[in-house]
């Protein structure tokens, strides 16, 4: 009997799909399903599937969802892919398996003590303002050389770049700019690529790829 067509093996077949055609092998390509301001109802289903990453972009709403699942799903693996401001980052450290948005000195600098005090690695990518827009969080991309030589200093661990393009025009330049970036600085994981475009984003290099709507339906 087939198995029943689900938003995430709809998902996963378009993953395998674009990584077939690009060469790649899936398992180089991780799922990240972005919960934001979904509950642990509509989430629940997708750990039933077998999902285990997951992505929220505010602390304090993953403080309520997360602390509870974490202890029933042990292998549950939690990332933030949202802003965070520094005085947040005891709570993120404590919180998350991997950081997705570090984009300025002044959050190095609480990272880095974070944690030093937590004695915990946190593996993070560093978010770059791919498009030179005002409203955006990410550092400029003329300052990631010296964001990164900063997080080496304080000893964070950083293993890519990520990147949100601008909204309602073609993705594709921009994530190809944000490739060259992080292979000029020795950089190998791309955290790019969200429901509308994710396929392109594996086209051109994104190890890991944020899905929210296109998982969960969309958000009000
Ligand atoms: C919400 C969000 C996503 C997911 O967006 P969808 O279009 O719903 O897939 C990905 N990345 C970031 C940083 C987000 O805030």
């Amino acid at each position: 009997m087939n198995e029943p067509v689900t938003p995430l093996r709809e998902v996963r077949e378009s993953i395998d799909h674009a990584a077939r055609i690009a060469q790649r092998e899936t398992s180089g390509i991780e799922l990240i399903a972005i919960s934001k301001t979904h509950g642990v109802d509509a989430i629940r289903p997708l750990i039933a599937e077998g999902q285990r990453v997951f992505g929220e972009n505010r602390v304090q709403e993953a403080q309520e969802k997360w602390p509870a699942l974490r202890e029933e799903y042990p292998d549950l693996v939690l990332h933030l892919v949202g802003q965070l401001q520094s005085n947040k980052a005891e709570d993120a450290v404590a919180l998350f398996d991997c950081i997705h948005s570090l984009d300025r000195p002044s959050l190095v600098s609480a990272l880095g003590k974070a944690m030093a005090k937590a004695g915990r690695q946190v593996p993070c990518f560093v978010q770059v303002n791919i498009g030179d827009e005002d409203q955006k969080g990410g550092c400029a991309i003329a300052d990631v050389p010296a964001l990164l030589e900063a997080a080496r200093e304080a000893d964070i661990p950083v293993i890519g770049l990520m990147c949100v393009p601008p909204l309602g025009i073609e993705a594709a330049p921009f994530f190809a700019l944000l490739a060259k970036i992080a292979q000029e600085n020795g950089l190998d994981q791309l955290s790019m690529g969200m429901s509308g475009d994710f396929e392109t984003a594996i086209l051109l290099g994104a190890t890991h790829v944020r899905v929210g709507s296109a998982l969960f339906g969309a958000r009000d």
